[in-house]
């Protein structure tokens, strides 16, 4: 049988556009490194023709491809976790299907595995995409930094060219977390990380599958899932505005007796009376959001569903 060394693994979500030149880039480059390989493509509920490209890969090169189909939409970290958890290789490759981090970068990952490193981390050298997804990045890195555990230390999450150990993908999948994010997840297991610079191009083919709702709602993930500080942040919050309004209410019971009742000001209360219902909203969408995350956690639900696996007998 045959036994890969290096598993490539590759969520796609209505990608048909990109589907053959992801082909022709990743079999070449994988072919001129002379290992064997194995290339798992995980479809996550395409709507498009992606299904169809997919399993005629399987026909042309039925000893490295492989496709899992999912029977609906997961979410581009489930179908990187599905991936995973089915790859024969000792070391795991992912990338995005669009090679906006291109897989010529490939050889330079595998290259710190021979080093010794466990975990290769990627970061986007001058960065090819729109300035709202660069400031929403940018900002939401920064975060993330100052709130996550030292542990998790990168320069860039959402650089998905990465490498990883077979060891440390599988205490990955072992998690069995409902949402997570995978670059900040191996981390929590590294034991020799390391990080290089790749390139990165814009988007040439196909549209992108995120809009800001799905980025909000997809960094939000990332930081409940490492991190309590926005929750204790709330807590300190709170301590401060009750100590200031106990000072407030002494100054204001001073000032009663010294000049006696008073009535204006109505418009400066109200304007405070908001700014602190606002926080309060704030604080209670937070807790929802752990709340929400932890519901989903006790449902016994599959975190994704495999409808079937495509590949040579
Ligand atoms: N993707 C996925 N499921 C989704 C959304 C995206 O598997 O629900 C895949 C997509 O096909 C691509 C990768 O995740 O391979 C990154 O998506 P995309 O390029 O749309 O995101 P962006 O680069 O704009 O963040
Ligand atoms: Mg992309």
């Amino acid at each position: 049988m045959h036994k890969p060394e290096i598993s490539i693994v590759v969520p796609i979500h209505n990608e048909q556009e990109v589907i053959e030149s992801l082909y022709e880039r990743l079999t070449k480059i994988m072919d001129s490194l002379d290992r064997p390989y194995e290339i798992i493509l995980v479809n996550d509920g395409s709507t498009d023709n992606s299904a169809t490209l997919l399993n005629d890969l399987v026909k042309r090169r039925p000893k490295e491809f492989r496709i899992i189909h999912f029977s609906g939409n997961y979410g581009q970290h489930m179908a990187i976790m599905a991936g995973f958890e089915n790859m024969r290789g000792e070391v795991a490759i992912m990338l995005d299907a669009d090679m906006q981090t291109p897989p010529e970068e490939i050889p330079k990952l595998v290259a710190a595995i021979d080093e010794g490193h466990d975990v290769v981390n990627s970061f986007r050298l001058n960065r090819q995409d729109h300035i709202w997804r660069k400031f929403v990045s940018k900002a939401h890195n920064i975060i993330r930094k100052k709130i996550t555990p030292a542990r998790i230390k990168m320069e860039d999450e959402g650089s998905m060219l990465r490498a990883y150990r077979r060891n440390i993908v599988k205490q990955m999948t072992a998690t069995g977390e409902k949402s997570t994010f995978i670059t900040a997840l191996a981390m929590i297991y590294a034991v020799n990380p390391t990080e290089i610079g790749v390139k990165h191009a814009e988007r040439t083919l196909g549209t992108s599958s995120y809009n800001l709702y799905k980025l909000i709602r997809y960094n939000f993930d990332m930081l409940t899932n490492f991190s309590l500080v926005p929750l204790q942040m709330f807590t300190l919050l709170g301590i401060g505005v009750s100590a200031f309004s106990i000072l407030f209410v002494i100054y204001l019971f001073i000032r009663r007796l010294i000049v006696g009742p008073e009535a204006e000001g109505v418009f400066t209360l109200f304007a405070i009376a908001f700014f602190i219902m606002g926080l309060i909203l704030l604080g209670l969408g937070i807790i929802g959001e752990y709340v929400g995350r932890i519901y989903q956690e006790s449902q016994k639900r599959p975190r994704f569903v495999i409808q079937k696996i495509v590949e040579a007998e």
